[in-house]
């Protein structure tokens, strides 16, 4: 079944593509305006309107009246009517629930209203990094490629704080997929950012530190500058860039280590981590916001649903550090700096490979009902099979 997903990319366009984008926005929020007063008009002289209507009214008499439309593609006027569509069914809604605030459609100023238009899928076509849009000759350049397979079903193209964005919606084809392991317990950390239960690793990339230092150094750049001068501006673009490369590059290697993980693996432990909690600590908090465990946890989520694999969450009271994994004993002496340590039984514990096969086990034994060791671990999502 073809789950729809979007993924939202910055584009590049140049000064003629703008110019392009521009006219576009500026024909869906001329239709809007325009259909508004033709309704108002309408509705004085007694008759009954529609945004359908008026969108075949404006396409009868556009090719004399409104000729400059035909230099965009015309899912920007369909934009504009689409939009008046949903303010008044939203006004409606809200006459015949007897809210106080009716919302009446108001016509959208250059200044105030957000600047967008949306394409039909039918409409563009993506390769790479180029997207290419109807009635514009040349492909726009995209920051990234589309992240999803899939049919595209529309675009939605917006300004924001002077960059231009495109949201790609696709209807993926959720993947057939047997998984070959049965289970994993997953242990987030900072040094390492994932131990699994198997003794496999992934690095915490140590390159987004290296890029931290230049974040700071730009941070102490932009203190020292006059505040609205040219090179403020121009640092405080740089700084900008710096960061969104960050961003990306971490989100990048979460969603190769997520993907990774949830086709494996049929059943998922991690650990209910408490983030707020933890951001608390000073020390700990830069690190834990660079690695962005809220965000490996939203990813797991959702892609165990799509692989249809189940991901439990073990409570976050369970001793999974301390926990010795072969006979059972709490080492109540562990403290965290303590990387290795030797259980009485003789087991000598790596403290990250223990604490993934402890949640291993823990996620397993409330799995088969066997009950957990705090009785609070849950199934986050659990697929139809
Ligand atoms: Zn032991």
């Amino acid at each position: 079944m073809p789950a729809p997903r979007a993924h939202k990319i910055r584009l590049n366009p140049t000064p003629e593509q703008e110019q392009y984008l521009r006219q576009a926005c500026g024909v869906a929020r001329f239709c809007f305006n325009w259909g508004l007063s033709e309704w108002k008009r309408q509705y004085e002289a007694g008759e009954k309107s529609s945004s359908y209507r008026l969108k075949k009214q404006f396409n009868a008499t556009k090719r004399e009246q409104f000729p400059w439309s035909y230099d965009v593609t015309k899912c920007a006027a369909d934009t504009g009517f689409r939009n008046l569509d949903a303010a008044f069914k939203n006004f409606f809604r809200r006459c015949k629930s007897g809210e106080a605030k009716k919302g009446y459609p108001n016509f959208k100023s250059k200044k105030q209203s957000r600047q967008s238009f949306r394409m039909d899928g039918s409409r563009i076509k993506i390769d790479g990094r180029r997207l290419k849009l109807e009635r514009l000759d040349t492909p726009i350049n995209m920051t990234e490629t589309l992240r999803f397979d899939g049919t595209i079903k529309s675009v939605t193209i917006s300004e924001d704080a002077g960059h231009w964005y495109a949201a790609i919606n696709v209807a993926v084809e959720t993947p057939e997929h047997e998984c070959q392991q049965k289970s994993v317990g997953v242990d987030l950390g900072i040094k390492t950012l994932a131990v699994l239960s198997n003794g496999a690793q992934f690095e915490n990339q140590k390159l987004l530190r290296l890029e931290l230092r230049k974040v700071k150094r730009l941070s102490r750049e932009l203190s020292r500058r006059q505040q609205g001068s040219g090179r403020w501006q121009r640092t405080k673009r740089e700084l900008a860039k710096l960061h969104r490369r960050v961003a990306d590059r971490r989100l990048d290697y979460q969603h190769k280590m997520t993907t990774e993980i949830t086709q494996t693996y049929q059943v998922v432990g991690i650990e209910d981590l408490n983030v707020s909690g933890m951001l608390r600590n000073h020390r700990l908090a830069l690190s834990i916001a660079d690695v962005g465990f809220g965000e490996i946890r939203r990813q797991l989520e959702y892609k165990c649903a799509w692989f249809g694999s189940k991901l439990m969450v073990v409570d976050r009271f369970f001793p999974s550090s301390r926990l010795c994994s072969y006979c059972g004993t709490i080492n109540g002496e562990l403290t965290l700096s303590d990387r290795t340590w030797i259980c009485d039984c003789g087991a000598v514990h790596d403290r990250d490979l223990n604490a993934a096969r402890n949640i291993e086990t823990e996620a397993l034994r409330t799995l088969a009902g066997v009950g957990s060791r705090t009785g609070k671990t849950r199934v986050e999502r659990v697929s139809d099979s």
